[in-house]
């Protein structure tokens, strides 16, 4: 594995950017620095430059899921069957060796980017010395003490592991292990119905691997539409998936070689591997926050100002997960973006006001703007329209028998406040709605133009025409 790509004698002992974190913030900032002329190091602890978002978070998952649907033929089964599939016996190796050639090629493209930018790269483990030196600690031990006049904090998370859940590794694991599977189970208990739960656990089902979620809240995704989790829990429940909301894991138990998870309200659900995806920490105890100042909070996360995000030191910037929601990559990268400019002080315009949300579950979900709860509670009055994806021609040929779409508009301004969509290719259709919502356009953008046909992207206008049957006529 190349170390690094500076050296011995040709290491610099200062620069300008100095960025602790190699994932989507890291990378996208570093790159912004280098392009206005910056000596920027980027520092990352792991074997190769990528972050959680190529190693073990987005990447790897929306890879899997990829391979997933194409091993088992998911998407044709309208046509042919829940029984159909495109392989018979789909092994662990089958998943993973679409992976490693993913990944690679995902290395490949940043290595080249960060060369082609002049950004120097260095493997090892950061740790401040003080709010301008930094001594990074390489694989081999060796240590080196770099200066800069700015820096970024991006070391983004890890999972979160409770004492009361016994990862071993082998049947009860936490996401991060979850890609390197060597067997695939027949049974699964997914504890946490986050984004990360959800994704897999449908995934996994997908795979007709039996699967049971678990969740100590009774609603799960609640930042999401409700109409659009009804459907998604409906479709779930249909696959013969088991939702146990409500209901908080107590410990989990060992049958033999099958874990248990005991659940508070006495019931149990005992599969042959358990996911415990109960939330992620900021990874900042490696880095020695007091010597530059800041301290961060239970969860391991910093405060910054969110428009700039700077920290409470001045010349120390934080970005992506390590600051919180929204803990995305797609925003990471925005936020990356943004501190190197205001670090070097090039003038940023304000961000737009949305950014789409994307949950690559079975069937995946996107959304861009306010919930029909958002827009009851700001007392905006409004009316919905619906589209199927089977009401579209693209659908039928697909043979989608799912698949929704839910815009919402202001009554009074006629503006798009919200779209919501779920089914085939929904974190792909959110970008019109998005377009169109941050352009401030109404109900009649999608009414009088015309849209390729046949396309899902139809559903946009059939929507609008629901939505404008039922509001007033101006
Ligand atoms: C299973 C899963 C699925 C996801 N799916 C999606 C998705 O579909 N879409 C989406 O937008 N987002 C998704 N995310 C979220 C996304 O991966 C994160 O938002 C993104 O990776 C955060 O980027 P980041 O820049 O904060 O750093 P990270 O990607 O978290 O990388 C941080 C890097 O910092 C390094 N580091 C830590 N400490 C040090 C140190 N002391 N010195 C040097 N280096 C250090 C780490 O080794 C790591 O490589 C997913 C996450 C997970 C876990």
């Amino acid at each position: 594995m190349e170390a690094a790509n500076i050296q011995g004698s040709q290491q610099l002992n200062a620069y300008d950017f100095i960025v602790i974190g190699s994932g989507p913030a890291g990378r996208r900032a570093a790159v912004q620095a280098a392009k206005i002329g910056k000596s920027v190091l980027v520092v990352e602890k792991g074997r190769r430059v990528g972050g959680v978002s190529v190693h073990t978070g987005t990447i790897p998952s929306k890879t899997l899921r990829e391979t997933v649907l194409n091993l088992t033929g998911y998407r044709e089964r309208g046509f042919y069957g829940r029984a159909y599939r495109v392989k018979q016996d789909i092994a662990a190796n089958d998943l993973t060796a679409r992976l490693q050639m993913t990944l690679t090629h995902e290395v490949d493209v940043l290595e080249h980017q960060f060369a082609r930018n002049g950004v120097k790269t260095m493997l090892g483990t950061a740790r401040f010395l003080d709010t301008h030196k930094i001594e990074v600690t390489a694989p081999q031990g060796d240590t080196h003490v770099i200066e800069a006049e700015k820096f970024l904090i991006s070391v983004g998370t890890r999972p979160h592991r409770p004492d009361n859940i016994p990862f071993n590794g082998a049947s009860v694991l936490d996401s991060d292990e979850m890609i390197e599977l060597t067997h695939l189970p027949r049974s699964l208990t997914v504890i946490g119905a986050g984004v990360i739960g959800v994704e897999y656990a449908t995934i996994f089902s997908a795979l007709d691997v039996a699967v049971t979620l678990i969740d100590p809240q009774p609603n799960f995704l609640s930042f999401v539409d409700h109409e659009i989790i009804e459907d998604l829990t409906h479709q779930m429940r249909d696959r013969g998936m088991i939702l146990r909301l409500g209901a908080k894991v107590d410990k989990i138990e060992m049958e033999g070689d099958w874990p248990v998870a005991v659940l508070a309200d006495g019931r149990r659900a005992r599969s042959q591997m358990v996911l415990f995806t109960g939330g992620r920490d900021g990874a900042t105890d490696t880095i020695n926050l007091a010597a530059c100042g800041l301290t961060a909070d239970a969860r391991g996360r910093l405060k910054v100002d969110p428009k700039t995000f700077q920290t409470e030191v001045p010349n120390i910037y934080a970005a992506g997960d390590v600051i919180g929601f929204p803990s995305l990559a797609s925003t990471s990268m925005e936020q990356g973006r943004v501190a190197a400019c205001h670090a070097f002080g090039i003038p940023m315009p304000p961000p737009p006001e949305f950014f789409p949300y994307g949950i690559y579950s079975v069937p995946e979900i996107s959304m861009v703007g306010m919930t029909e709860s958002e827009v009851r509670e700001r007392g905006i009055h409004y009316e919905c329209g619906i589209a199927r994806f089977r009401e579209t021609s693209r659908g039928h040929i697909m043979g989608l028998n799912s698949g929704m779409m839910k815009l919402i508009f202001s009554l009074k301004t006629r503006r798009l406040l919200g779209a919501h969509i779920v089914g085939e290719g929904a974190t792909e259709l959110v970008h019109i709605g998005q377009a169109v919502l941050n352009l401030k356009g109404t109900l009649d953008y999608f009414i009088e133009n015309t849209f390729n046909y046949p396309t899902l992207a139809e559903a946009y206008k059939i929507a609008a025409l629901d939505a404008w049957n039922r509001m007033p006529r101006h």
